[in-house]
């Protein structure tokens, strides 16, 4: 393992090989442009494209690639080889990739998502590097991570909105910054560490299941006899093939720079998790998205398949991604660091501040950057986080703040006013993640972890949601704070007024209990259950204005979001129910007749050889499979008939809605007879692995 230092970001170009590589001046160039969030100056393109490609080509490149996140929520790439005729050898090709291949890609756009944003005669979208997120190889192409966007400078992209809401919340962080005195400060930076969870099943176990192949979760299955429940799996030994998997993985995100750094079993049979260190939140969000890929790759290798799905089995726990979010300063100073002196100590409540009135101003925001078709099964599930968004600070922090806002020492008897920016806070423990796992969103100590999120989802939301947000209170913050004549008496009362008007967002209790709905309700938070009922809420006025407010994004692409979101949910849930009709036409109904005959046919044969006296066994498994059989049966004519009903609807919140009311209970109703089905069903005749072949098949 003495290698693991020279194998780490030895497929990246970074800043280290740009310094051998580049000659001085460009050096300097980039690196102004990097810290600058800038685009790269097509003067000094030219150079950086020849470096880049002589380098990769030494790393047998033979391909380059703009690589970029449209709204699919998957990476999107067109490979371009970089082979051009010689002109002194017609009949030779030299190596080439110019400055302006380097900047600027055109890729066909006409296919992509854009909610009506680029009309699809047009078709013309085009890629721009992103020069703070570093080169790679990958598959002998050189990738260069980009932001894709119209001609008209519309975001068709994830990666677009991320690096404005970036922008965003460090002029407000840096405007609170020079209030406090903050001199040697030039920039914050949003962190971001994802916890990643997945399972890991056998391949040839996962080819017999279409459910799988097709929606990436089971849509039939009983429930095994053993599931999660004697909680033997979480942090349990890991298997050798699973650990051959896990080492394999981290040498492929070491080479491409990812900072792999905690592999552990999950609470489910077969599932795992991978934790990274935490990065600046557009790397992080390329990282993540190489990571999913790789797990995907890296699991083929290995007779194996990595689902990312929310839910990809019923009954046991779904995956999630914990986005661990903060802010720090180029000096490197975490903003969420509460510190140990008064000054230190004033700073961090007025930041913990900003984060709790975001969280309660814009519940619905952060609801609707964990939304999908495939997370709902999750959210509210009693497995995962409600859907009601709060925020968890712990006993001892939410003490201090409730101290401060009724001026009182916390912990201690006198009633001495506690004075924010003139006392120390007393000292607290910091909260382990574990402490409390019910919460959506969790202060943990120096960082907050955004624990809604799917586990296929990209990052790229939660991010530009918590980046506009918190940048909103920020900016309410400076307005107010820039006018003080005495600094210190502003910032206290700024911060009691927050505590007192926003604190019914904190939670520090159990988020799966259901006194918590009906507190939650009392308190008057949201509770946007399922997709459809939160994402109408994205395009609210108020929601467009502060993305107007902060560049983020425009009405436009509010609008033509979430309209790609809604459909999204639409498209997702039709394809699993054709998929189930499918496979219970196709498949279940067949083997469930066939034993039903070989149950029949043992009874005439019974009945000729030995006198039976009464009903055997066999006939009565027939009567009672047989009528599970026409329960099938009329399932499936009710899916079918509910799935053409959408043909009266239009909208597309109205066909989310109708998906959600009429087409899932349908599914639910199928499956369930199903289920019953396979329970009473012989192996031999089942047509389809069970749960048990499934989420034991890895040894
Ligand atoms: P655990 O949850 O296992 O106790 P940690 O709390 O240390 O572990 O970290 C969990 C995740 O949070 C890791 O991916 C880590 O990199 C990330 N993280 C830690 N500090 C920060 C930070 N300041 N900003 C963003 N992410 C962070
Ligand atoms: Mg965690």
């Amino acid at each position: 393992m003495s290698r693991v230092p020279e194998l780490f970001g030895s497929m990246v170009f970074n800043d280290s090989v740009m310094k051998e590589r580049l000659p001085a001046e460009v050096y300097a160039a980039v690196k102004r442009t990097m810290q600058a969030g800038r685009h790269l100056h097509a003067d000094i393109a030219g150079d950086v494209a020849n470096a880049m490609k002589e380098w990769a080509i030494e790393k047998g490149a033979t391909h380059y690639s703009h690589w970029f996140q449209p709204m699919t929520g998957v990476t999107a790439e067109k490979h371009d080889s970089f082979i051009t005729p010689s002109k002194q050898h017609p009949d030779r090709v030299i190596m080439e990739f110019s400055g302006k291949e380097l900047i600027k890609g055109e890729p066909d756009a006409s296919s992509f998502p854009s909610g009506g944003l680029r009309a699809t005669f047009e078709a013309r979208g085009y890629t721009a590097w992103d020069p703070t997120s570093y080169a790679f190889i990958k598959d002998d192409t050189l990738y260069i991570p980009t932001a894709f966007c119209s001609y008209s400078g519309e975001a068709l992209d994830k990666k677009t909105p991320l690096l404005r809401s970036m922008e965003a919340i460090n002029r407000q962080a840096m405007r609170i910054l020079k209030l406090f005195g903050n001199d040697d400060v030039t920039m914050v930076n949003t962190t971001v560490g994802p916890e990643q969870e997945y399972f890991l099943i056998d391949a040839d176990v996962y080819a017999k299941r279409r459910d799988l192949l097709i929606t990436g979760r089971t849509l039939f299955g009983a429930k095994p006899p053993k599931g999660q429940e004697l909680e033997d799996h979480y942090f349990g030994a890991i298997k050798p093939r699973v650990m051959a998997f896990m080492q394999d993985l981290d040498e492929e995100l070491w080479k491409l720079g990812v900072l792999a750094k905690t592999e552990h079993n999950e609470a489910a049979p077969a599932q795992h998790e991978l934790a990274p260190i935490f990065t600046k939140s557009n790397i992080a969000t390329d990282h993540n998205q190489l990571t999913m890929e790789m797990m995907k790759k890296v699991a083929a290798r290995h007779g194996l398949v990595c689902l990312l799905h929310e839910k990809p089995f019923a009954g046991v726990s779904g995956s999630g991604k914990h986005n661990n979010w903060s802010l720090s300063t180029d000096t490197g100073v975490n903003l969420f660091e509460p510190g140990t002196s008064p000054h230190e100590n004033a700073q961090f409540l007025l930041f913990l501040c900003a984060v709790i009135k975001a969280t309660d101003d814009y519940q619905d925001l952060l609801r609707v950057s964990a939304a999908g078709a495939g997370n709902d099964h999750r959210l509210g599930a009693a497995e995962a986080p409600p859907a009601i968004v709060s925020m968890f600070l712990g006993e001892e922090l939410t003490d201090i703040l409730t101290s401060i806002e009724n001026g009182t020492v916390y912990g201690g008897k006198e009633q001495t006013l506690m004075k924010v920016g003139v006392h120390a806070l007393p000292r607290f423990p910091r909260d382990s993640t574990d402490r409390n796992r019910t919460s959506p969103f969790a202060f943990t100590g120096n960082k907050f972890e955004f624990r809604m999120l799917g586990s296929t989802a990209s990052i790229a939301n939660p991010n530009i949601i918590l980046n506009t947000i918190v940048a909103e209170s920020l900016s309410l913050f400076a307005d107010e704070l820039e006018q003080a004549t005495d600094f210190n008496t502003a910032l206290h009362d700024l911060i009691v007024r927050t505590i007192k008007a926003h604190k019914r967002i904190i939670f520090n209790g159990n988020g799966y209990d259901d006194v918590w709905i009906k507190e939650a309700e009392q308190r008057g938070l949201h509770n946007l259950r399922t997709t459809p009922d939160c994402l109408p809420h994205f395009a609210d006025e108020a929601n467009i204005k502060l993305f107007e407010k902060h560049r983020v994004f425009t009405r436009q692409e509010v609008h033509s979001r979430c309209e790609i979101m809604l459909e999204n949910y639409r498209n997702v849930i039709r394809i699993e129910a054709l998929t189930m009709l499918d496979m219970a036409r196709k498949d279940i109904l067949p083997a469930a007749s066939a034993y039903v005959r070989a149950l029949c046919d043992t009874v005439i044969s019974k009945k000729a050889v030995i006198a039976v006296s009464g009903k055997c066994a066999e006939e009565d498994m027939v009567a009672h499979l047989s009528s599970l059989t026409d329960s099938l049966y009329s399932a499936i004519g009710k899916l079918d008939a509910v799935i053409q009903g959408e043909k009266a609807l239009h909208s597309a919140i109205a066909l989310a809605e109708y998906y959600r009311d009429r087409v899932v209970p349908a599914m639910q109703t199928l499956r369930k007879v199903a289920d019953e089905l396979e329970v009473h069903t012989a192996k031999s005749f089942w047509p389809y692995p069970t749960y048990d072949d499934i989420l034991f098949s890895v040894s």
